[in-house]
């Protein structure tokens, strides 16, 4: 397959360079051809969605709503060819990749009913015969950019919400995303979605993320990737003023306190550290163990990592595939190459049949390194975790807050009020007890504090908030 550019409601096939797709499990095989925007399309873009924003927005919220319940069907239907285009195109195992389309109709479903939901509040005035009252309005043009490791769900969060608050939606997905982006766009439009609504727009984020961000007017910015371009997205979204949300990096913890169920926790340990080959911004990366569990705790991991199967993305056995792409395999092999000669390795596991020629790389657990080492503060985004020993709560709690990160953390134990000290003392903005680091659910806030997000969230209710202005109203009827 070859992607194209969807703007205005129209197919366009950009000619600024072609990039050739190989799947990251095997490859020999080509998936598909990148078609590269230059800056023509993304003003082209901004025409569309500047246009349509007119209408759209002046649509009921029953009328949009109807649209994304259409977006939501057409997408369910699609679900398998979906999901095995992503699971090609960037190596998530087809099972995860599945649940992560499923995800995707869900949201479009929860957005779709708030087309009909109360959005404002009655104030009473201090003068006689006013109502006072607020109510949410759309904000323009929104600007979506999207990273390779959630290829379905993340830009649903930011699209669902964004149009049924009455926005317009110019789209740029990563690079290694893109085959899924315009096979998405393509379902969506086949369900009717009003021309220039949502206009996807691929390239490289070096040349077309900075024009839409510089050149573009936008109302608005979402962003989730790196810590390194979420700073810069913010920096020039707040030297022109333009309302944005950057979802970075994470370090996350999971702390293991000596009473925890271990049969329970390590199994969601290795989910948490190892799905999707560690490439979530909310992965385990740092595991803190007291004490007295620590030995024990080491050596049910070692046996239970020995069995996680590594394979071909779309073998539905298979637990780990392999990562990404060329440069997150020389990214990530940096950190293990790091981990052999710096610090214990405590186990390389994954068990694997045959496999082809692709950019697999064992889960690995590394221990006896120093707090500062890199492997313990920054974020690798590959299937590596560090081990770290605690004498007590107040030493893990210590320990799980020593990052520059604070997306989200685990404590397994038994005892509640350990439970309770932990969700109030971690810095983080998900915190979560005797369950994994990963996957909060779609109807809850998701987001980070400290250098993990701009302090929004998405997802859940919060989405409202971002893409919508409040807008305070009062009519004197006297
Ligand atoms: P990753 O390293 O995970 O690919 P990035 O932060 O580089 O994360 O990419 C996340 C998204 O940001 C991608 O869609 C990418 O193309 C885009 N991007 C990268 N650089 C820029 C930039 N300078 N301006 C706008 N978007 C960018």
């Amino acid at each position: 397959m070859s992607s194209q550019n969807w703007i205005g409601g129209e197919w366009v096939t950009p000619n600024a360079g072609t990039i050739v797709i190989k799947n990251p499990s095997n490859l020999n095989e080509e998936v598909g051809v990148l078609h590269l925007s230059d800056a023509s399309h993304v003003r082209q873009a901004e025409d569309a969605a500047s246009t349509a924003f007119n209408s759209w927005s002046r649509q009921t919220g029953a009328v949009r709503a109807s649209h994304l319940y259409k977006m939501a069907a057409a997408l369910e239907v699609k679900l398998d060819d979906l999901a095995m285009i992503a699971s090609k195109e960037m190596g998530k195992p087809i099972t995860e990749m599945r649940g992560e389309v499923m995800r995707g109709v869900n949201l479009l479903r929860y957005y779709a009913a708030e087309g009909v939901r109360a959005n404002g509040q009655v104030i009473p005035s201090s003068e006689a015969d006013v109502l006072q009252f607020t109510k949410r309005t759309p904000l323009g043009v929104v600007g979506i950019i999207t990273p390779w490791n959630f290829p379905v769900a993340i830009p649903i969060w930011k699209i669902a919400p964004a149009l049924i608050c009455g926005n317009t939606v110019i789209w740029k997905p990563a690079e290694f995303a893109s085959l899924t982006a315009s096979k998405m766009v393509e379902i969506f439009a086949a369900a009717g979605l009003p021309e220039g609504t949502l206009n996807l727009v691929i390239g490289k984020g070096s040349k077309i993320g900075d024009v839409l961000l510089e050149q573009v007017t936008l109302h608005a910015v979402s962003f989730t990737g790196s810590t390194a371009t979420g700073q810069h997205v913010a920096e020039v979204c707040a030297r022109r003023n333009i309302k944005y949300q950057t979802e970075m990096g994470g370090k996350n913890a999971a702390i293991v306190l000596n009473d925890a169920n271990l049969d329970k926790t390590i199994s969601m340990i290795i989910s948490g550290g190892f799905r999707s080959a560690g490439q979530k911004c909310t992965a385990t990366s740092r595991i803190i163990v007291e004490n007295g569990i620590y030995d024990r705790f080491v050596e049910m991991l070692i046996k239970a990592m020995s069995s996680v199967k590594m394979g071909d993305s779309l073998d539905s056995s298979v637990y780990l595939g392999p990562v990404a792409s060329e440069s997150q395999h020389k990214s990530v092999m940096s950190y293990v190459n790091l981990a052999r000669e710096q610090a214990e390795i405590v186990v390389e596991g994954g068990r694997s049949e045959s496999i082809n020629e692709g950019y697999y790389i064992r889960p690995l657990v590394a221990a006896s390194v120093d707090v500062n080492h890199p492997l313990v503060q920054e974020e690798i985004f590959g299937p590596v975790a560090t081990l770290l020993k605690a004498s007590d709560f107040e030493e893990a709690i210590s320990l799980c807050n020593r990052t520059v990160f604070g997306l989200s953390a685990s404590l397994f134990t038994s005892d509640l009020s350990y439970a309770h000290r932990f969700l109030d003392e971690a810095q983080a903005g998900m915190v979560r007890v005797n369950q994994e680091t990963a996957g909060v659910e779609y109807q809850a806030p998701f987001g980070g504090v400290k250098m993990s997000s701009s302090h929004s969230r998405e997802q859940g209710q919060a989405a409202l908030d971002f893409y919508s202005e409040i807008k305070t109203c009062a009519v004197s009827y006297a």
